[in-house]
């Protein structure tokens, strides 16, 4: 059986009804790694979440609507702040924790790094663009989501610098919140030129890694970004 790997999702909210969404760029990169996707629907139940777990392979958390309320690494939001949907957030940080006890291979990508990251008691700039006046341009929002936008450093000897064989590469950036504090349990592992965080590695999980970038929308266009999935993807396997 090839590898099974949970995808969250985000409800969108139709004038008439919500639906459970996430962009077909997950899933797409996923199977043409060799996994089957199983988007996770968003629960408040303990019985379903730890029914996902015992069913996945591997946990992809995902990008997308929207900010991770800043309850959770204990400020209050600024004027700044996006939207919020708390239920999300508690439902993909009980699936992370889980997850690493579990030791099954997570990857966060975007919000989904932002949310691995204050689940392990780390924090967020609510609003880089506010609270980093310094900061270069991180949210090209008129561009195409697989057009490669600013560098990244990656750290010699990171898990990701391993997979993408490289430690300088142009990325897409589509954020406006960034990692602040780093969890104690994870490592710096890439950053942007203005010093951004760009990804970070869990120091103990065997691969629970975020990516502030979205390699997802990037897979169609730029090969060199399927080698993420593929990694991610074997260690499912291995799992499995
Ligand atoms: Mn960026």
């Amino acid at each position: 059986m090839r590898p099974r790997i949970g995808i969250t999702t985000f409800v969108m909210q139709n004038p008439r009804k919500p639906f459970a969404a996430v962009s077909r760029n997950y899933e797409r990169s996923v199977q043409k790694a060799g996994g089957t996707p199983l988007l996770l629907s968003i629960s408040t139940s303990k019985d379903v979440l730890d029914d996902y777990i015992s069913i996945i392979d591997g946990l992809l958390i995902t990008g997308g609507e929207k900010d991770v309320s800043p309850q959770f690494y204990g400020e209050n939001p600024i004027k700044e702040l996006e939207m919020i949907f708390p239920e999300r957030d508690e439902c993909e940080m009980y699936l992370f924790k889980k997850a690493l006890e579990k030791r099954i291979p997570v990857l966060g990508i975007c919000r989904g790094m932002q949310l691995m990251n204050v689940a392990a008691g780390g924090s967020l700039y609510q609003d880089i663009f506010s609270q980093l006046p310094d900061a270069l341009g991180h949210l090209p929002l008129k561009m195409p989501v697989d057009e490669l936008y600013h560098q990244v450093n990656l750290e010699p000897e990171s898990t990701v610098s391993k997979i993408f064989g490289t430690t300088r590469m142009m990325i897409n950036s589509f954020h406006h919140q960034a990692v602040k504090k780093v969890a104690d349990s994870f490592t710096i592992t890439a950053r942007s030129d203005d010093n951004i965080i760009e990804a970070i590695e869990h120091r103990t999980h065997p691969f629970a890694l975020g990516i502030q970038w979205h390699p997802e929308d990037l897979t169609a266009r730029h090969p060199q970004f399927r080698k993420l999935f593929d990694a991610f993807i074997a260690q499912a396997q291995r799992k499995n």
